[in-house]
């Protein structure tokens, strides 16, 4: 038990993946910022559901449709309280990226015209601007510089401080009555800072421009109410957050849902179709075209059930504990350079370079010590380059990580330059 009343070795225990051993040492999973773990009691919950219910939902009028689609409304319910949103504020994608697309894409659509007049306000004119952050992930860059492309609008971006805060005094200068939409990550899968996300939504609200949060680093280490944040629109990823694979969740202010145009277009989004012309469903359900990952938000229900039963306070506070154990080991390793070292409110996850030895090859001696974490660019080539490096090592924990597997993570780290015979 630690000071937070949460007792690690008994979380441990609920995911089965994690008792195995690899490369003939207990396995040490420090990679829950690419992937968790699913605890036993998400795999019960998908299990279960396809062993005696799976059925389309939203369609069909037999006895398992009903139950299924019952079923699938209220992991959207359960889904959305986890985050602070109502149900009819919370849209399912397949992850993030998808999330993500869905708002570049929603918008670039407003801009063609489509959505009539409650769309116009989104529509975006040559010139104006779209800002990110230099800390971003590919998934909430590329899309943006994208719908760029697409309409004239011009990407500009915050730049991030060498303590990998971002710099604030240039936001307030770069976002101005141009900017149209602003996006950026609660949490950087990189740095592992928690960004003030209520003071930048509100200097996106200040000229009027939408407030995009990617959420998928926060949403399984702290507790989050997207409505109390203020954003606009917000992604997050289930397969981070001890859920499925291909699903996530968007949500959006009920306003600017309903004034987004879609993204896919297809079955189960429409009200009236013609050869010519359809109409389309009210928010959510106009951004779920086809047939939807229904297993898979039911275990994310599962696994969002799971956090709230441990408590996302007691959750943050023992990966605060493992963030400190982390970053205070690694100062003391030779050769260790952390990226973004500030002293802010974090999750358990970093990024360091080693000198003198790659980070693939620092990987590949952790795994053959049964320590998995990620190595190179991690989806955000940017920010590694405003560091001046190509890769870095990412050690990333979960409510599934013990202090032990941080320390067996230091020890097989501090041999790492012994073993390339590096010396300072
Ligand atoms: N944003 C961030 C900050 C991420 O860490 C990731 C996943 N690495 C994504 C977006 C993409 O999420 P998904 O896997 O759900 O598409």
């Amino acid at each position: 038990m630690d000071s937070a009343g949460f007792d690690p070795e008994r979380v441990r225990a609920d995911f089965p993946l994690l008792s195995q051993e690899v490369n003939g040492h207990p396995l040490v999973y420090l990679d829950a910022g690419a992937t968790s773990q699913k605890p036993q009691q998400v795999l019960d919950a998908e299990i279960d559901f396809l062993l005696r219910t799976n059925a389309a939902v939203h369609r069909g009028a037999h006895t398992l449709a009903a139950e299924a689609t019952e079923l699938f409304e209220d992991a959207r319910r359960t889904v959305a309280g986890f985050v602070g949103a109502d149900e009819e504020t919370l849209v399912w994608t397949h992850g993030a990226t998808e999330g993500l697309n869905l708002v570049a894409y929603a918008i670039g659509n407003a801009t063609a015209g489509r959505g009539g007049a409650a769309s116009a306000g989104l529509a975006l004119r040559p010139g104006d601007e779209i800002v990110v952050t230099e800390a971003e992930h590919h998934a909430n860059l590329i899309p943006w510089q994208e719908l760029a492309a697409r309409t004239g609008a011009v990407l500009r971006h915050i730049p991030v401080h060498d303590d990998g805060t971002l710099d604030l005094d240039a936001a307030a200068h770069l976002v101005g009555e141009r900017t149209r939409v602003l996006a950026f990550p609660h949490v950087s899968n990189v740095l592992g800072i928690v960004n003030p996300v209520a003071e930048l939504a509100e200097l996106a609200h200040g000229v009027g421009a939408l407030a995009v949060l990617d959420a998928c680093q926060s949403a399984p280490h702290l507790p989050l109410d997207l409505p109390a944040l203020d954003v606009d629109l917000a992604v997050f990823s289930g397969h981070k957050m001890l859920g499925p694979y291909g699903i996530g969740g968007l949500y959006g202010r009920r306003e600017v849902l309903e004034a987004l145009p879609p993204f896919l277009t297809g079955g189960s989004m429409i009200t009236t179709v013609t050869l010519d012309e359809a109409e389309y469903l009210a928010p959510p359900l106009r951004f779920e075209a086809g047939t939807q990952p229904v297993s898979q938000a039911i275990g994310l229900a599962a696994a969002v059930r799971y956090l709230d039963a441990l408590g996302m306070p007691a959750v943050h506070a023992h990966e605060r504990e493992l963030e400190r154990r982390l970053r205070d080991g690694l100062r003391q390793v030779d050769g260790v350079r952390l990226l973004g070292d500030a002293e802010a409110d974090r999750v358990a996850l970093v990024a360091f370079d080693l000198d003198g030895v790659h980070a693939h090859d620092v990987g590949q001696v952790l795994d053959a010590q049964g320590v998995a974490v990620r190595v190179g660019h991690h989806c955000a080539q940017p920010l590694h380059r405003r560091f001046g490096l190509t890769a870095s090592v990412r050690a990333s924990a979960s409510v599934h990580t013990t202090a032990a597997d941080v320390d067996a993570f230091l020890d097989a780290v501090a041999g790492v330059r012994s073993y390339f015979r590096v010396h300072a």
